[in-house]
């Protein structure tokens, strides 16, 4: 029911037009797929990465990575875009066994307080062999797996929760962390948040648009910093374009935070250059402490 697919995939869940926007929609698809299927993957598709951002300390702890795909014949295509067509049409795991190992490899040349994010998708952890994999990969890495978090969506992992359980176990055990991404956007998130054997949760950004001038948006994101902590778990929030609402969730508890008010995703070269004036900023703020004593 493709109808009900354009639905699903337009999260917001705006207007679904039928007839001839809706022809165009299935064709603009199935275009993509059919690039999708004869892409060179390993050229075409890369990643960027984005700081998460400890605002206590100011440094940056980990990076998510963003997927890009440059195809030759349609340019640039949003993840948004593409990952839902990719998953739809069983081309998802090839790309993240790609995609994984970029990261994996940009991860190393980090300095080994940083980590790496990295966005799963519902096919990826849906079998123990894929668990596996992943923890075959990591190792084949030679990163340490408690740099490693996976994100996945509410979505992803309600499908099948024993099913979950045992994925998310069995990466847990081998020292990866798991994060439940854009958090409070999926279904009856509560009854079984308690049940996955999560680290983090990640705070959709569509309740920190607003949330300087909406309560209702201020109120949901103090109801799910308290649900963390009682859960003993971390949480993240994403989205964050203004300092306005930087200042406003540090003073709701917040410490790890992501969005464009800190740093845009970046390129690879980019990440160390990054990390570079960030160290140096460091030293230099120790350095100023030290000579006021
Ligand atoms: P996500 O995992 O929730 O990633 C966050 C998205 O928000 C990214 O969009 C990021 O660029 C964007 N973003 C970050 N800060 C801000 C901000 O301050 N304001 C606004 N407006 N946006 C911000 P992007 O890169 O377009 O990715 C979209 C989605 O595509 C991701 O949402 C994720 O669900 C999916 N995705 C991206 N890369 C991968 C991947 O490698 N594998 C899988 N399975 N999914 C991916
Ligand atoms: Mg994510
Ligand atoms: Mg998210
Ligand atoms: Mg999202």
């Amino acid at each position: 029911d493709y109808a009900l697919y354009y639905a699903k995939a337009n999260r917001r869940g705006t207007a679904v037009l039928f007839t001839e926007e809706h022809e165009r929609l299935l064709r603009t698809q199935s275009v993509i797929e059919q690039a999708l299927r004869h892409a060179d993957l390993p050229q075409e598709l890369s990643l960027v990465y984005q700081p998460i951002v400890d605002v206590q300390s100011g440094r940056t702890i980990a990076f998510e990575a963003l997927a890009r795909w440059r195809s030759p014949e349609l340019g640039q295509v949003s993840p948004a875009v593409f990952v839902p067509i990719a998953e739809r049409s069983g081309l998802i795991t090839r790309i993240t066994a790609v995609l994984f190992g970029q990261a994996l490899a940009a991860a190393r040349a980090w300095p080994e307080s940083v980590a790496l994010s990295f966005n799963l998708s519902m096919a990826d952890i849906a079998s123990p062999q894929a668990a596996a994999g992943i923890v075959a990969a990591v190792k084949a890495s030679g990163l340490a797996p408690g740099r490693v978090i996976l994100e996945a969506t509410e979505t992803a992992l309600i499908q099948d929760v024993a099913q979950a359980q045992n994925v998310l176990g069995t990466l847990k055990a081998n020292g990866i962390a798991i994060a439940l991404d854009d958090f409070g956007t999926g279904y009856s998130s509560l009854s079984y948040v308690h049940r996955l054997p999560l680290d983090k949760l990640k705070i959709d950004r569509s309740f920190i648009s607003e949330i300087t001038t909406d309560p209702a948006s201020r109120d949901i994101v103090t109801s799910i910093l308290g649900l963390a902590r009682n859960l003993k778990l971390c949480c993240v929030v994403e989205g964050i374009e203004t300092a306005e609402q930087a200042r406003l969730l540090e003073s709701l508890g917040c410490v790890q935070m992501q969005g464009y008010h800190f740093h845009r995703p970046m390129g690879f070269s980019d990440t160390l250059n990054y990390l570079d004036s960030e160290a140096a900023r460091m030293i230099r703020s120790v350095q100023a402490v030290a000579r006021q004593q």
